[in-house]
């Protein structure tokens, strides 16, 4: 692959791994034992406790309940950057995890992140 290419798509995930983990700051705690992984805090009354609403409680289960799939999207594909990141380092990327072709420059360029070409399909 064409290094200037190359430089160019891991400058773009190196800078959406930033973007994505500071989004998931403002709502996730990263977990230290498990690299990568991530945990949606529980939202927390600032009131105080005890007698806090039932009301307001079920406000929060249900910010909970929807923070939770964002927050799966934006890990995996935090996760799927650092493999291309990590790809880009032993020299391994571009190609496609299951059938070994190498994934279209106009894919990677579209998604820098892909682990698989266009045949294989991405999920
Ligand atoms: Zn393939």
């Amino acid at each position: 692959m064409d290094k200037d290419l190359l430089n160019e798509l891991k400058t773009r995930l190196e800078k959406e791994k930033l973007s994505i983990e500071k989004s998931l700051e403002k709502f996730a705690k990263k977990d230290e034992n498990l690299k990568g992984d991530w945990d949606t805090r529980f939202p927390h009354s600032d009131s105080e406790s005890g007698s806090g609403s039932l009301e307001k409680e079920a406000d929060e289960v249900e910010e909970y309940t929807t923070l939770l799939p964002i927050e799966y999207g934006l890990e995996t594909k935090l996760k799927n950057i650092n493999l291309a990141l990590e790809k880009i380092n032993k020299d391994d990327y571009g190609k496609c995890e299951k059938c070994e072709e190498e994934i279209s420059e106009e894919r990677l360029k579209a998604v820098p992140e892909a682990r698989f070409c266009l045949k294989c399909g991405d999920k």
